[in-house]
């Protein structure tokens, strides 16, 4: 009986397993389909900046608007984009249209730069670089407005085609960011050599305070020394603001001050924040920037 029952459970496991490969053909069918129809798109989560007061830069991380669904998050169709090659094109449309929104907020008067996530996948593509390259000029957008973030384990890379394009990015005048710093195991020497223009410290980090002061202290010291741009990500409390700010962090980007939101609504907010810094009007320097916006 012990035998019947253990070619039960392996029959229910490769039952379960034939299940999931289903679910992920179906996943990525769908998918190709959302992409057809235009409903991946990107929302914004501002960077906010305590010198300028206000949000001078926003990410831009995919949603997928689904007829039935609703807004489905990155966590749910990136890691299988990232597995079948799918993540090319979500990129690219990512791109295109948050490209787009920077140069139509541009034409407006409002000065915002937008900084884009691309996965190692991405960057394994020989047309990358072009691809952006294109993107930028069909648009007539300032390359020095685009920031790309990257995570650090692709530094370690030695893939030619990955460093290939990281150089043309670089030759173009594309900020590079390193997202998630903090999460892996950096070569530092490599860090510095590659002179990125801009560090984000991980939300575990971040989120670790005050306990881990000593350490986020000495990133901040390291990134100081290596003079880039630093943001401190998952910023959710007033305190965490402070302790960022206090502690020379360039930029603030967290719930604290916005969720991911539309384009419409992140305008909107900038905008706020563009008329309350003109009016002078004296605030508190880290809640001055923030918004109730939730979405
Ligand atoms: P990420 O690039 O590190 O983006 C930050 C994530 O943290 C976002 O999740 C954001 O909503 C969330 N977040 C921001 N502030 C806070 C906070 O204060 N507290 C907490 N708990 N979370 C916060 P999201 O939008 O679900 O994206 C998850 C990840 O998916 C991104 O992490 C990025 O790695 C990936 N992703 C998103 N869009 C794209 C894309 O267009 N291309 C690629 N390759 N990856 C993407
Ligand atoms: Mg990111
Ligand atoms: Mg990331
Ligand atoms: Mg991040």
């Amino acid at each position: 009986e012990a035998k019947a029952g253990g070619r039960n459970q392996y029959r229910m496991f490769d039952e379960s397993m034939r299940n999931q490969r289903e679910e992920e053909l179906q996943l990525l069918s769908d998918l190709r389909e959302a992409l057809r129809c235009g409903h991946i798109l990107p929302h914004y989560q501002p960077r906010y900046s305590p010198t300028a007061q206000r949000a001078i830069a926003v990410e831009a991380l995919a949603r997928w608007n689904h007829p039935e669904r609703g807004l489905i998050l990155p966590s749910e169709f990136i890691p299988i984009s990232e597995k079948s090659g799918l993540i090319n094109q979500i990129g690219a449309t990512i791109l295109e249209q948050a490209v787009r929104q920077r140069c139509e907020w541009a034409r407006q008067g409002l000065d915002v730069s937008v900084s884009i996530n691309v996965s190692q996948r991405q960057l394994c593509d020989l047309d990358f670089a072009g691809m952006v390259q294109r993107v930028l000029e069909d648009h007539g957008c300032d390359p020095k407005r685009l920031e790309l973030e990257i995570t650090e384990t692709l530094l370690i890379e030695s893939n030619p085609v990955v460093s290939a394009n990281l150089a043309k990015i670089r030759e173009l005048g594309i900020r590079l960011a390193i997202d998630d710093f903090g999460t892996g195991y950096s070569n530092i020497a490599r860090l510095n050599e590659m002179s990125v223009d801009c560090i984000k410290i991980d939300r575990g980090l971040m989120q670790g305070l005050p306990r881990n002061e000593e350490i986020v202290r000495l990133v901040i010291a390291m990134c100081n020394f290596m003079q880039v741009t630093i943001v401190a990500e998952g910023i959710e409390t007033l305190e965490m603001a402070e302790w960022a700010q206090r502690n020379g962090c360039h930029e603030l980007q967290g719930y604290f001050y916005s969720a991911p939101v539309s384009a419409e609504e992140v305008e909107c907010l900038i905008q706020g924040q563009v008329a309350a810094a003109g009016s002078g009007r004296r605030r508190h320097p880290a809640t001055s920037g923030r918004a109730v916006v939730h979405g």
